[in-house]
């Protein structure tokens, strides 16, 4: 059986919404009788303590994981040996491109906006020499298709543009689309829970999965939290942490559980009930009680 995951990146506390998320991934996992697998994402911007107080937060939930936490920082073999395998295949090639020069650049009409324009795909070799020499190349994925297709709970079938999009950073650090796909493979992750912020990469994942030989998971893009303004939440709003909300008061739990129409006093609870068709399929709009910090 595919295991479900929940998979923060320690750059700073979770908030409520990410919160919430976790406790859906749980219950989506639990729910189907899957094991529940804890990654964290840390080869970028990672903040001393986070990766403890997050897993201090998914406890003080009630949320359990099956195993202890995995990092990616630790698995970089794992995403190198892919990209070998890739470029062995010819899927593989270096770009030398600034952000601003993929801005400036003229897009095709066949790309979506937005997507890399194809600037070092036909360099040469002496042109690719040439430009080693001004910057280390990132490396990117020699995509063979426009669009992808994937299956969603949520969304339904869901068709996303799939463009040359980064492997291996210019400085050396694995993309984030490249492991999360090397793991959710090698973790066994049948079922991906999160926000639906991440929908339009689903195409993408799913389409490196099947040249690594992995079938893609099934996705859950489930809603984000929205501030009052409508806009994503975040730190900056007030009180949206687990530990400032304890200290305004707030029951964190039957917080979220009353948001996802839920009732029960631990995630074990709801999931006597737990029903995916009824959740909410709207974000949450949590306007967070204004700290003192
Ligand atoms: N690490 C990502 C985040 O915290 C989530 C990646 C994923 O679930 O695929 O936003």
């Amino acid at each position: 059986m595919s295991a479900g995951r929940y998979a923060p990146s320690p750059s700073g506390d979770l908030h409520v919404g990410n919160l919430r998320t976790a406790l859906l991934a749980w219950l989506w996992a639990r729910h189907s009788g899957r094991d529940f697998l804890i990654r964290i994402e840390d080869l970028d911007r990672v903040r001393a303590g986070a990766e403890q107080r997050q897993l201090d937060d998914l406890r003080a939930l009630g949320l359990d994981w099956d195993g202890s936490p995995v990092r990616q920082s630790e698995r970089l073999g794992l995403y190198e040996a892919a990209i070998a395998r890739l470029r062995d295949e010819g899927r593989v090639y270096e770009c030398f491109c600034t952000r601003r020069e993929i801005l400036d650049a003229p897009t095709a009409p066949h790309h979506p906006p937005g997507a890399y324009p194809g600037t070092c795909r036909d360099l040469t070799e002496a042109q690719r020499a040439e430009r080693r020499a001004e910057r280390p190349a990132a490396l990117r994925l020699r995509s063979e298709i426009a669009t992808f297709t994937v299956q969603d709970a949520i969304h339904g079938t869901y068709e996303g543009a799939v463009d040359d999009f980064v492997l291996r950073r210019g400085d050396g650090v694995p993309a984030y689309n490249l492991a999360v796909v090397v793991d959710d493979a090698g973790q066994g992750i049948g079922q991906v829970v999160r926000g639906d912020d991440l929908l339009a990469s689903a195409p993408r994942q799913a389409y490196l999965a099947t040249l690594l030989g992995a079938t893609p998971p099934t996705y859950v893009h489930v809603p984000l939290a929205l501030n009052g303004a409508g806009q994503r939440l975040a730190k900056r709003d007030g009180a949206v942490t687990y530990a400032e909300l304890r200290e305004a008061g707030v029951d964190v739990f039957a917080l979220i559980t009353d948001s996802l129409g839920l009732t029960g006093a631990s995630p074990r609870e709801l999931l006597e009930s737990f029903d995916p068709a009824q959740l909410p399929k709207q974000p949450w709009v949590f306007e967070p009680p204004v700290s003192s910090g």
